[in-house]
């Protein structure tokens, strides 16, 4: 589709689960044209000969609406005749692959092997899977999320799945990300010239959107646009993941004001949840906007109402 330039563009940062959830919401309410879609890579890794993407998939999987509710991530409809035949071989089972996911995994390693971009197999996997717009990864280039943790230092995924998020993390490293450069997709909609806004989706803020905004020069822009975020952490939890472990562990208050405050003068605007509405006046001391609303995603109703809620109050900024 051709690009409007005088229409307004939206510009969402994710991670996996909680980014996806609200992205989902952001498509239907958004023309395709009108919405940039930026993924954390940090998070990728070589396993079994394969590149795996775990972000990219959770949001191919949601946005082609074949996500597994019941697991949280990979497939819906799957089967483990791989995983079953791995072990009896003696191979390595800590990271758990489907049958129908492997496909997925499959296509995208022969096509980098055959020197395709991170973001042009994206792009086929998205047209593949009959998505629109397009999932981006923030780089086509090499760069890991490393976890210091008390027990040393770890690749995320061993931290994350082998490990189960188990040692006190006292850090979190980006490793390639002075070399690495924002896709093109990323950049372009970071210097769109009719930007409404940089969402950043309910995402862990350490290890999903800290990476995209470790990558050389995207922080400072990013400091010169229109950013609003949406607060992954309700009543002092986070939903689903580590991320309320992880506050603790960096000893940041773990309150929805908490990741208000990380993110720090990055924000125009943050979205609170209802059960933390008292923090709304002491962060709009601080000029920052905030829209108090219900934020917990069960639904696919509450994820268009959440989106639609937002992009609403963005054009009230
Ligand atoms: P991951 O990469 O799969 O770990 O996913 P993300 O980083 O994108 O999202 C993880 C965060 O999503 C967690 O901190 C959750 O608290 C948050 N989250 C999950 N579901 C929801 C929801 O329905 N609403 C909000 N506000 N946050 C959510
Ligand atoms: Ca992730």
């Amino acid at each position: 589709m051709e690009q409007q330039v005088n229409s307004p563009h939206y510009l969402a940062l994710s991670g996996g689960v909680g980014g996806a959830k609200l992205t989902l919401g952001l498509s239907h309410v958004l023309p395709a044209e009108q919405l940039t879609i930026v993924a954390n890579t940090g998070d990728d890794f070589e396993h079994l000969g394969l590149t795996i993407c775990p972000d990219i998939d959770t949001l191919l999987y949601t946005l082609a609406g074949i996500n597994n509710t019941a697991l949280g991530w990979g497939r819906q409809d799957e089967s483990w005749h791989f995983m079953e035949t791995l072990k009896a071989l003696g191979g390595e089972t800590w990271f758990q692959l489907g049958d129908r996911d492997l496909a997925l995994h499959t296509i995208r390693s022969q096509k980098l092997t055959q020197g395709g971009t991170l973001s042009q197999v994206t792009h086929f996997l998205c047209q593949q899977l009959g998505i629109s717009p397009n999932v981006n990864p923030m780089t086509d280039d090499p760069l890991k999320t490393i976890v210091k943790t008390t027990q040393g230092t770890l690749a995320f995924q061993h931290y994350f799945v082998r490990e189960q998020c188990r040692p006190v993390i006292t850090g979190v490293e980006f490793e390639g990300r002075h070399s690495a450069q924002p896709s093109a997709a990323f950049s372009s909609a970071l210097h769109h010239p009719y930007l409404k806004a940089v969402i950043i989706c309910p995402s862990n803020p350490f290890v999903s959107i800290a990476p995209i905004r470790s990558l050389p020069g995207v922080d400072k822009a990013l400091n010169t646009r229109p950013v609003i975020a949406v607060s992954p952490i309700i009543a002092g939890k986070a939903l689903k993941g580590p991320a309320d472990k992880m506050m603790r562990e960096l000893k940041i208050p773990c309150t929805a004001l908490g990741v208000c405050e990380y993110y720090g003068s990055l924000l125009n605007g943050f979205v609170l949840d209802e059960a933390d509405a008292h923090y709304s006046q002491e962060i709009e001391a601080h000029g920052v906007r905030t829209l108090t609303t219900q934020t917990v995603m069960k639904t696919l109703d509450d994820r268009i109402r959440l989106a639609e809620e937002i992009v609403t109050w963005i054009n009230t900024l």
